[in-house]
């Protein structure tokens, strides 16, 4: 049995507590505060160099940053334990980190990206569901981890103390990036734009679940991830008596309700996959008011970003005719955004043959086919802009519910395979010879 072996036995009790600390604590995307604060602690102790929030973002390019009043409220609710350096960091919505271990040895320079954000979504209470059976379930009201960004967390503490114990046995260089807000794609490009992603060579990331595959399968890449942009549309009308002077009203909600609709007419794109939704409507004061607010949370997606462009145009001017048509305003706020990516052929033959030795990983899969997006695309991109290789990769588990839903779950044992995965790849690429 090889020391590794050992150290991934050894390490499997705490994979599964870290994962149970997180989902009992979710927390919203930028306001990550507790959660970036244990990650930190922990890497701290193992002797990484740390950049904590507003250290590892471009505060300008964060999409859909909170309302400062939620952000108060949260970082008010915040716990007294938290070192006031730490929060200071973080304050205002700053909230991830990005953790360094540099052997001193010369070789390659490999990055790991773990998403850390939980989901506006209320968790099942019933026996059924086993974290709460098992009493880990939310203690945040509303908030849940639905996606499975608890288990990647806890995934890259694994690696960060396999790397941390074996330095001695590696070369070259490794970056983890704990990143706020991937859910709505808009903490990455945060992350992408200070300058981490430039000078690597390997980039890593991955997914827990996402496709219905058995623990011990690992997609060692993946293909269809599509470019995203995420829009919240406000209408601003004029209200009015609707039984005195309707005419003097200018309706909002009508003008909401239309591009709603409207925008699902969007001629399809012959060069690929598109995607149009409007997953939130809101408009009105009341039954004898004309409306002069009306409210739009929208998304496009394309297979490419000619394609998602295509369709941004479109719904843009589907928005302004409809607010044309009823006389109203629109303003359209830009909250969030993916990219394109493709994973490099390269990768599935570094992830197959590394990881054929593991006991843990049963099958593993060239690419796997998905049509969500990740905002990883950006961290992605950059690193193959400048001349590094990348990878997405799958993790197998069967999931209680889908993805998202109050009673989402998977099977812990897919923790120990990732974390597997991820050190074969560490060790079988970039061992000190
Ligand atoms: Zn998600
Ligand atoms: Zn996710």
């Amino acid at each position: 049995m090889s020391i590794h072996h050992e150290f991934i036995q050894d390490i499997q009790p705490k994979l599964v507590e870290w994962r149970r600390q997180f989902h009992r604590n979710p927390e919203l995307g930028f306001m990550e505060y507790e959660t970036t604060y244990a990650i930190g602690k922990e890497l701290e102790a193992l002797g990484f160099t740390l950049y904590i929030g507003r250290d590892a973002l471009k505060s300008t390019s964060r999409y859909g940053v909170p309302s400062s009043k939620e952000i108060q409220q949260h970082e008010a609710n915040i716990s007294s334990s938290m070192e006031e350096e730490w929060l200071n960091k973080m304050k205002g919505g700053h909230t991830g980190l990005v953790a360094v271990w540099n052997t001193g040895r010369t070789g390659d320079h490999l990055a790991f990206r773990f998403d850390i954000d939980a989901l506006p979504i209320k968790e099942k209470a019933d026996d059924q569901h086993l974290p709460y059976k098992k009493g880990f379930h939310s203690q945040n009201q509303g908030v849940m981890h639905a996606c499975g960004h608890d288990g990647h967390t806890a995934i890259g503490l694994g690696l960060a103390h396999f790397i941390a114990s074996h330095s001695s046995e590696l070369n070259g260089k490794f970056t983890f990036l704990f990143q706020p807000a991937e859910e709505g794609g808009r903490g990455a490009k945060a992350m992408t734009d200070k300058g981490w992603l430039y000078e690597v060579d390997y980039f890593y990331s991955g997914h827990i679940g996402i496709q219905d595959l058995p623990v011990g399968t690992v997609a060692a890449s993946t293909k269809g991830f599509l470019a995203s942009s995420k829009w919240n549309v406000t209408f601003k009308g004029q209200s009015s008596h609707a039984g005195m002077k309707p005419e003097d009203g200018r309706n909002a909600l009508l003008a909401a309700a239309t591009a709603a609709t409207q925008l699902y007419t969007i001629p399809r794109h012959s060069e690929g996959v598109s995607r149009i939704n409007v997953g939130k409507l809101s408009a009105g004061n009341g039954r004898n008011i004309i409306s002069d607010y009306g409210y739009l949370e929208l998304e496009t997606r394309g297979e490419t970003k000619s394609i998602n462009d295509y369709m941004q145009e479109q719904a843009r001017r589907m928005i302004r005719s409809s607010a044309d048509m009823h006389n109203v305003d629109a303003t359209i706020d830009f909250v969030g955004e993916t990219e394109p990516m493709i994973c490099d052929d390269e990768m599935i033959s570094i992830v197959k043959e590394t990881c054929q030795s593991s006991s843990n990983i049963m099958h593993i899969i060239n690419i796997a086919n998905v049509s969500g997006s990740e905002d990883a695309s950006f961290m992605m991109n950059a690193v193959q802009s400048h001349g590094g290789k990348a990878t997405y990769m799958l993790f197998g588990t069967k999931l209680s519910d889908n993805h998202h839903s109050p009673a989402f779950d998977y099977e812990e044992e897919v923790l120990t395979v990732a974390l597997d995965t991820y050190i074969h790849i560490v060790k079988g690429g970039h061992l000190f010879e």
